[in-house]
């Protein structure tokens, strides 16, 4: 496969991930994961500065930008209490539909669908 070195969504073990690991393994497998995520994260910096003459600079000043949007500069990003666009009721982030009305939630932005 084209992505088998990356591995993103397998463990060390190369399996998918299993809901019976303990909890010090679970970490592993997310501190894994992180770690990858931040290596393509930095590759695609690379093609974007390149592409696009960006500086770290105005990097890290657009990074400032957007962790203000939620009114807090602390590094997150914080999604509010989103209501059913449908029938008005809170949504549950756990599931990608309404729980009263059974509406495919909507969202602002793909960053709000994470
Ligand atoms: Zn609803």
């Amino acid at each position: 496969m084209l992505y088998s070195h990356i591995g993103m969504a397998r463990n060390n073990n190369n399996t998918p991930p299993s809901n019976s690991g303990s909890s010090k393994g679970d970490l592993e497998n997310l501190t894994a994961r992180f770690e990858k995520l931040k290596l393509v994260n930095m590759a695609m910096w690379t093609f974007i500065k390149e592409k696009f003459e960006i500086t770290e600079e105005q990097l890290i000043e657009r990074y400032k930008e957007i962790d203000m949007i939620d009114g807090s500069s602390d590094g997150k990003l914080k999604v509010g209490i989103k209501k059913c666009t449908k029938c008005g009721k809170t949504l549950n982030p756990k599931f990608e539909k309404c729980a009263y009305c059974g509406a495919v939630k909507s969202f602002g932005t793909i960053f709000e669908a994470i």
